[in-house]
């Protein structure tokens, strides 16, 4: 179905003029030192949207002389005046919300819609989040008859920042924000596939006048630029979001340097609904964390268990909300799905349509490109939601990553079989449970393999909480003081008291 056209975006269009992305270091945007460009397609319509420079590890030299520069002054500055730049970094975000959203949208293929209720929203707190948690921090004091014991929290200096293309803007800005505003100088990534409000926000940095150093963003190729960086020996801290055979790669490369990691990686995320649950809440939160996104966020719940006494009306509601969900032009108002992130990830995920089916699985909708677009998509990344049935739960459909709008379908009898279910996959990233019975959800959470549990809702956060995944989902954990953590080293100093 295609979806409405919607005259006022003309004015947020005309706002988004196509930038052409450089990179930026030690304060002014510049070309890569190689000179080469790289192609980054809009996902709607597979047209040319832009073109960012191929950066190299001589880009990555210059990142990392100008923000150990910048860092031990940036380092000395007095919260309270860290907290002002992350402000500033916020309101700028905030003045120029129209030309992001769209920018994001037309960068990664999401619904608009989503881009100004997500993703712009979302940037915009997590930099005030931390400007305002770091005016309220506090160090240990530890008495000992003749001695006093107390830490403090010095910043690592520099730290690189690597981040995917599903949530450009948030997924950066929830490491830029905690990395400034802990004293540190950010040599920022993001994925060549949807750099452009990555570039937007350096535009920013230079608008407000941040110091020269203190946010470097470059743009290239993962394997290049981004393994130089992970790779780099004068970088002591990598957050780095992403799939888990980089992580892999990443954790090696900082492994043999002794470098800080934090990651964020992978998920299979299980959703748990129990006969007992608000059904239509349970139903609709399932549809969103099915679709939202095209299914391309790593907290989407892409398996469904359904406990058999009310599996069918379940499955039937979630097939029937799946096909009536509005396909097509992400800037067009009334769009729910927009396009995959590109050719390549399609196909991907339409060779786990195929797998399913090889397996056994039966399509209950979708599986398809979608024929009913207009000519303006018809390149266009497009893939219909998607809904399996029919696979045991050790499928390879059913443990491995797809992210993409597809999710299997499967009952079950009782508490122990799902939970056995739900853990063996190789991931644990997050897990939502549906249920009215209160003492069975604390039970149940404590037994799942997920960082994150969601009792009756998905996706809520609140940033103070930690956030990670255990398994192939990743280590250590990013939010809140477990933030300052990474990007600070504690230290002890202990003081002796003649008494
Ligand atoms: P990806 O291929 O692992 O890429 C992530 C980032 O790493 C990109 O900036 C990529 O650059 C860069 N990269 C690639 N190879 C690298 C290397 N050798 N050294 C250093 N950096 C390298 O993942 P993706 O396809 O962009 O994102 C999808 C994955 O991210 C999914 O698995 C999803 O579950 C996961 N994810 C996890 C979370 C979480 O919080 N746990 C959140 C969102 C997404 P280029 O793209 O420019 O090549």
């Amino acid at each position: 179905m295609s979806a409405i056209y919607n005259p006022h975006l003309d004015d947020q269009l005309a706002a988004a003029q196509l930038p052409v992305a450089k990179q930026f270091i030690d304060g002014a945007f510049v070309e890569s030192a190689s000179g080469q460009l790289l192609d980054d397609l809009e996902p709607a319509t597979g047209e040319l949207l832009a073109r960012i420079p191929r950066g190299d590890a001589s880009d990555v030299d210059a990142a990392v002389t100008a923000a150990w520069k910048a860092a031990p002054s940036w380092g000395a500055l007095p919260a309270s005046e860290r907290s002002m730049w992350l402000y500033k970094l916020a309101d700028g975000i905030e003045g120029r919300f129209d030309e992001l959203a769209v920018l994001e949208s037309r960068d990664t293929g999401k619904p608009l819609s989503l881009a100004r209720t997500m993703d712009i929203p979302r940037a915009i707190h997590n930099f005030r989040f931390f400007a305002g948690a770091i005016l309220h921090e506090e160090d240990r004091a530890l008495h000992l008859p003749g001695a006093l014991t107390y830490t403090q929290h010095k910043p690592v200096g520099v730290a690189a920042l690597i981040s995917p293309w599903n949530l450009p803007l948030y997924l950066l800005t929830w490491k830029i924000a905690p990395c400034l505003a802990y004293g540190n100088c950010a040599i920022a990534k993001p994925s060549e596939l949807a750099p452009l409000t990555a570039n937007a926000l350096a535009e920013i940095a230079l608008e407000i006048g941040l110091p020269a150093g203190v946010l470097n963003i470059l743009h290239g190729l993962g394997p290049e630029v981004g393994q130089a960086l992970i790779d780099h020996p004068r970088i002591p801290a990598i957050s780095f979001t992403g799939g888990t055979a980089t992580g892999r790669r990443v954790a090696q490369a900082a492994a043999s340097r002794f470098a800080k990691t934090s990651l964020e990686l992978g998920g299979k995320n299980p959703n748990i609904i129990f006969s007992d649950a608000d059904f239509d809440s349970a139903l609709a939160t399932t549809v969103r964390s099915s679709f939202a996104n095209q299914g391309e966020i790593c907290l989407c719940g892409s398996r469904i268990f359904v406990e058999r006494t009310s599996y069918f009306p379940f499955v039937e509601g979630l097939v029937d909300r799946a096909k009536a969900l509005v396909i097509g032009d992400p800037l067009a108002d009334g769009t729910q799905l927009g396009a995959l992130i590109s050719a390549a990830h399609r196909e991907k995920v339409m060779s786990y349509i195929a797998l399913a089916e090889s397996e056994g699985g039966r399509l209950m909708c979708g599986g398809g490109i979608p024929t009913s677009l207009p000519e303006s998509q018809a390149n266009g990344f497009y893939l219909e939601p998607t809904v399996i049935g029919g696979l045991p739960f050790d499928a390879r459909t059913q443990q491995e990553e797809i992210f993409g709008p597809v999710v299997t379908v499967t009952p079950f009898d009782d508490e122990r079989e799902v939970i056995d279910w739900a853990n063996s996959v190789p991931y644990g990233l997050s897990a939502s449970l549906w249920t009215r019975d209160i003492s069975r959800a604390h039970r149940m959470a404590g037994q799942l393999d997920a960082g994150t549990v969601w009792i009756n809702t998905w996706l809520q956060r609140d940033l103070r909480a930690p956030f990670g995944g255990v398994k192939a989902s990743g280590l250590g954990r990013e939010g809140g003081h477990d933030s300052r953590e990474f990007f600070t080293d504690a230290q002890t100093v202990c003081v002796k008291i003649d008494l």
